[in-house]
């Protein structure tokens, strides 16, 4: 019911394409894939669940991370599934800004899992993926005028305000990454194309982390050339490339 409007959302047009196609449950995410060919692995790339549209849009941890920021820069309760989302778009004269920032977090989403999936791109914490969203929001201020243009001015600077406060998910360090993803795991199929899956790094994020789990990088490995050792073991030299 909500595909008509997605073309009034004010977003570039790749953009409108990619919300037909989520819009539709058309999105080549693992488990539609899995409908048009065998694939091996259809689990979500942040956590062990099934990779489908609602999971990882709405569903899944690092989404549902997401979206309360988006909620509280404009004072709404959102909501996380793509009916409380998709609702806001047919008032769309008066979110419009907010609809613009919606559609960017799950283009973000899906242009970051994309490249987890097939460029060995590693999970860090939600604030890379929030800080793309700002950058791409940024870039995207051409399509506004007016008051829509100091609305979304206003709304970027408290996203800004927001990149420098704690981060909300768990794992968020780079220890973190190194620590928890082992060589088996990383050289394992995707199983939507051929590639590393990295999914190990960010699957810790819905893990506790031991008591007595080290905080820096000097506790975790007594020196860099140890670190970069591990690292190296790990990933193998192209790690470093990235
Ligand atoms: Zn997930």
């Amino acid at each position: 019911m909500y595909t008509p409007i997605i073309w009034d959302i004010c977003v570039p047009p790749r953009v409108h394409i990619f919300l037909w196609l989520l819009s539709n449950n058309k999105t080549l995410t693992r488990t539609n894939l899995a409908k048009r060919r065998h694939v091996d692995d259809t689990t979500c790339l942040f956590c062990s669940e099934q990779e489908t549209v609602h999971h990882l849009f709405f569903e899944c941890c690092v989404p549902k991370v997401l979206w309360t920021y988006i909620s509280e820069i404009f004072h709404v309760a959102l909501g996380t599934d793509y009916e409380s989302i998709a609702r806001w778009w047919i008032s769309n004269k008066t979110y419009k800004v907010m609809n613009c920032f919606s559609a960017a977090l799950m283009w973000c989403l899906w242009k970051f899992r994309n490249e987890m999936c097939f460029q060995g791109k590693i999970w860090r914490g939600e604030k890379l993926l929030l800080s793309r969203l700002y950058n791409m929001l940024k870039s995207w201020r051409i399509l506004f005028v007016d008051g829509d243009l100091d609305t979304l001015n206003q709304a970027l600077s408290k996203l800004q305000h927001m990149l420098q406060q704690p981060p909300r998910l768990l794992g968020q360090s780079q220890e973190y990454s190194i620590m928890w993803t082992s060589s088996e795991e990383t050289s394992s199929s995707t199983g939507a194309l051929p590639g590393r899956t990295p999914s190990t790094s960010a699957r810790l994020m819905v893990a506790e982390a031991p008591a007595d789990f080290p905080t820096s990088s000097t506790d975790l490995f007594p020196s860099l050339d140890a670190m970069t050792s591990h690292v190296s073991s790990s990933f193998g030299s192209g790690f470093w490339a990235l």
